[in-house]
């Protein structure tokens, strides 16, 4: 997960103040160099670390923090403010033309997930507001875009615009717009073209595309992975097209993170969105305010109950619920269960968005073994129907060693499976039906 180095070494930093009752002067300027090496690190731009640390730094010394009470307190809340507005305080929606169609111009070098975010946004506005979008195929320079997209929008159900690779893109788009005329849709994401590079030609087709389209938005998608470089894509292409936002993509990999933290900064143009995934459904809002808690590892709550919102099937956890409390939870359910959750991403991740979890020594080095699930969906699909609604049935040994063979697993593995499902089931009644004291213990426990 993106951040995770940088988390913990604001965490250190911030935590060596909190253990001091009273913090000199000294002691901010020790704090603040290791905040300073933290995000540098980080890949963060040296112009924007030393504008948040002189901010930071100000901003104490005027509040007269260090006099004050619960100085270290004060601190991390002004880090946190300061770290919002590196990335531009709210989350800045998408532009919308009063009149149809709304025109998104997607622009970025190759690979960066161009292709893919336009697809993905594409299905966000259809499943969200009923939206009718075009998408034009208008990047004939990378092998294969084009049978990308269309596949793509064969598998969201999106019309997809093309004329293949021998066209002037600047017709294409032309021909493109009226197409979305004649469709009525109320959206059109142009794919324009990339390059390996930004290079002189591609600029101009650019501009010429934008002249031609008159796009409400210009997104540039830029691989959060490529840190400093994401930053000068950024500023060349914001320098010939006046983009009008940014979308980061790939920020479940194993990014240090310095590119979401200095492209508002740097170009003045917000991140509105951030790519999570390959999955068509892995693209989100990007809240400032949210991502800078999770850097500071102070969890991000509020977008963990929106996941599971918005992947939960409400009915269907109520009368799981309702079952738990009653302990009549059984295998079917649970099976359900461990999909809704397995749909909602690594577990590892959920885990880190609760406040303080991000950096207990518990789950550092937890990795949920995606085997590990597979063999116990394995062991349930062996049930009888029977056995999966009564889980009782299970005590006899010869189902035990049924079960076992059927799963290709050992004896000893559906034993141990059986029992912790049968602990878990009574924990959660207990816990339903409001004794919480084997749950303290639990995650004292952990
Ligand atoms: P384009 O050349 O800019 O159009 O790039 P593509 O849309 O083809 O994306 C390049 C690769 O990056 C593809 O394999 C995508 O699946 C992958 N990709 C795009 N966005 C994300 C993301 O947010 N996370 C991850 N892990 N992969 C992504």
């Amino acid at each position: 997960m993106a951040f995770e180095g940088l988390t913990e070494r604001l965490q250190n930093a911030l935590s060596g103040l909190r253990r001091k009752g009273k913090v000199t002067d000294a002691d901010l300027r020790e704090t603040m160099r290791e905040i300073r090496v933290a995000l540098l690190e980080a890949d963060v731009n040296f112009n924007v670390v030393k504008d948040f640390v002189r901010n930071v730094r100000e901003r104490a010394a005027g509040a007269k923090v260090l006099d004050g009470l619960n100085p270290a307190q004060q601190i991390v809340s002004i880090v946190n403010e300061e770290l919002t507005a590196m990335m531009g305080e709210s989350d800045v929606p998408l532009n919308k033309s009063p009149k149809i169609p709304t025109v998104i111009m997607m622009v970025g070098l190759q690979g960066a997930g161009k292709t893919t975010t336009a697809g993905k946004l594409a299905l966000k506005l259809k499943n969200e507001q009923n939206a009718r979008p075009l998408m034009i195929a208008a990047d004939v320079y990378r092998p294969a875009a084009i049978d990308q997209l269309k596949t793509l929008g064969e598998q969201i159900d999106v019309p997809v615009f093309e004329m293949g690779t021998d066209v002037n893109p600047r017709e294409i788009v032309r021909q493109g717009m009226a197409k979305a005329a004649e469709l009525k849709a109320d959206y059109v994401f142009i794919d324009a073209a990339g390059r390996l590079q930004i290079d002189e030609a591609l600029m101009q087709e650019l501009v010429d595309v934008k002249e031609i389209a008159q796009p409400d938005e210009i997104l540039l998608v830029v691989d959060a992975m490529t840190g400093q470089n994401a930053v000068e894509t950024a500023e060349g292409f914001n320098g010939r097209l006046d983009i009008t936002g940014v979308v980061l993509t790939k920020l479940d990999g194993d990014t240090r993170g310095g590119a979401a933290l200095s492209i508002r900064a740097v170009t003045g143009k917000p991140i509105k969105f951030v790519g999570q995934g390959e999955k068509m459904t892995d693209l989100d809002i990007f809240y400032p305010d949210r991502m800078a808690s999770r850097i500071l590892g102070m969890g991000d709550l509020l977008t963990l109950i929106e996941k599971a919102q918005k992947d939960f099937d409400e009915k269907q956890a109520e009368v799981q619920m309702e079952k738990m409390r009653q302990n009549t939870f059984d295998f079917n359910d649970f099976i359900e269960q461990m999909e809704q959750v397995q749909n909602m991403g690594p577990i590892e991740d959920l885990m880190k968005m609760i406040p303080g979890m991000a950096n207990n020594p518990a789950l550092k080095n937890l990795k949920v073994d995606p085997k590990d699930i597979a063999h116990i969906k394995a062991v349930v699909m062996s049930m009888t129907p029977a056995e999966r609604e009564d889980p009782e049935l299970l005590k006899r040994p010869s189902r035990k060693r049924r079960l076992a063979a059927g799963a290709g697993r050992p004896v000893e593995e559906v034993n141990r499976m059986l029992k912790q499902f049968n602990q878990m089931k009574t924990m959660m009644s207990k816990v339903m039906n409001g004794d919480t004291g084997q749950m303290e213990q639990m995650m004292n426990a952990m």
